[in-house]
């Protein structure tokens, strides 16, 4: 069994307990540690890792992580101001991004994050939570190898799909999900400044560019059309290289990694931003179609809300427990519910292959439109501490 740090070895309650220790349970920990509230995080993997991620993040979010003291620009991210959009009949549209973003891989940001979260002086576990138990006012958080802690407070930043919304019967759990990612690090000629996004019959894949040069491909695919290929390897060539655009990235760059990542069971049903007292942060509260690219922004500003309200319960300007979860639960939905709204609404259009070479016809002849749409599934610059 692994050794408590001396902070968790009496049987204290400790302030606030993190569970997952991605962007959102990350940045949630450096700004609620930076008011002197006692901060542990329960992540089951080990920094630095890779993830399967798009790994393209929007600006809105860029002044207030700086303002945590984590510069993406600074580790090398790349800037991002032009989005290409194609479909699997090849007909292409670009624009400029109305607010741009940056590219930067999640082996590089979250090990940043992390370093930064125990400097602050937030503790960090390796292990996996299998249960978290509301009684008696405080939380009781069951982990597979360390025993349980006892928390005043427990965030929800697991991720979007775990082994504890297992356990806490989360309604969302039970829908069965049709889709898989698979990403992976090239090396090849890409422009450093796009963001492209090439459609293919059951899916679309993501290409962009971060902080080591590296062109990060990361696509989402319907798991009926690729049950009838062995391999990935297979899938792209049968599936993907009818996107020329796809094709020749695909056959003119090197993989980094021996083998490309993957995920199944992709899920976007609705889920709730507090759960049986848990305050849900990320993706955890509910996630946007990934296409959209603002899943990312929406983990770090879920994390900022989450955080401000912490703090003023613990200064006591927020008097109750259920106070605290009726400001965030009306906060979440005002800010992310249009977002998640429009997201949805654009994969459907999509997955309706004759539409996208309709709906592309259409954005062509209207420039002003997709920079809108765009707009439409971001949000507003995030505001510094
Ligand atoms: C294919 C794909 C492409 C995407 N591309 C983009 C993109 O280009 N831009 C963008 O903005 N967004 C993108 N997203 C969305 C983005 O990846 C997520 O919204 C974001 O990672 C959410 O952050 P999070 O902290 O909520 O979750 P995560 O980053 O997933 O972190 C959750 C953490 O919890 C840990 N964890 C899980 N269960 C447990 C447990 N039981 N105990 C302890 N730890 C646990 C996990 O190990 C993980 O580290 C994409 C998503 C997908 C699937």
């Amino acid at each position: 069994m692994p050794q408590k740090s001396s902070l968790l070895n009496n049987d204290n309650c400790i302030d606030v307990i993190i569970v997952g220790g991605g962007l959102a349970g990350l940045v949630s920990a450096i700004h609620i540690s930076k008011h002197g509230i006692e901060v542990l995080v329960i992540e089951k993997n080990s920094y630095p890792k890779h993830k399967v991620c798009g790994e393209y993040i929007s600006n809105e979010v860029l002044p207030y992580l700086q303002s945590l003291g984590v510069d993406p620009l600074k580790l090398g991210a790349k800037k991002i101001n032009r989005f290409m959009l194609s479909t699997p009949k090849n007909k292409v549209i670009e624009t400029k991004l109305p607010l741009g973003g940056f590219g930067i891989s999640r082996f590089t940001l979250d090990n940043t994050l992390a370093k930064k979260a125990k400097d602050n002086g937030v503790t960090i576990i390796q292990d996996t939570v299998t249960d978290i138990k509301y009684l008696n006012d405080e939380f009781r958080v069951v982990t597979k190898n360390s025993g349980s802690y006892r928390a005043k407070i427990t965030i929800g930043a697991h991720g979007k799909r775990s082994v504890v919304d297992v356990a806490l019967n989360r309604n969302f759990i039970k829908n069965k999900s049709s889709f898989l990612a698979v990403k992976s690090h090239l090396k090849g000629d890409f422009p450093d400044d796009l963001v492209a996004l090439h459609n293919f019959r059951g899916g679309y894949c993501g290409l962009s560019k971060v902080e080591n040069n590296h062109i990060n491909a990361c696509y989402i695919a319907d798991f009926k059309s690729f049950q009838k290929f062995k391999n990935i390897q297979d899938f792209q060539k049968g599936v993907l290289y009818k996107n020329t655009f796809l094709k020749t990235i695909f056959e003119n760059s090197e993989p980094v990694f021996s083998k490309s990542l993957t995920i199944s069971q992709l899920s976007f049903s609705s889920k709730e931003p507090v759960e049986q007292h848990i305050l849900m942060c990320g993706d955890s509260a509910g996630m946007i179609h990934p296409l959209s690219g603002n899943g990312m922004s929406m983990a770090i500003r879920s994390a900022q809300m989450i955080s401000q309200l912490i703090i003023s319960y613990f200064t006591g300007t927020i008097k109750s427990r259920m106070i605290l979860e009726k400001m965030y639960e009306q906060a979440w939905n005002k800010e992310f519910q249009k977002r998640l709204k429009m997201g949805h609404i654009i994969a459907s259009l999509f997955k309706m292959n004759h539409f996208s070479e309709w709906m592309l016809f259409g954005l062509k002849n209207f420039p002003g439109l997709l920079p809108k749409i765009i707009k439409q599934t971001h949000g507003k610059p995030l505001i510094p501490i």
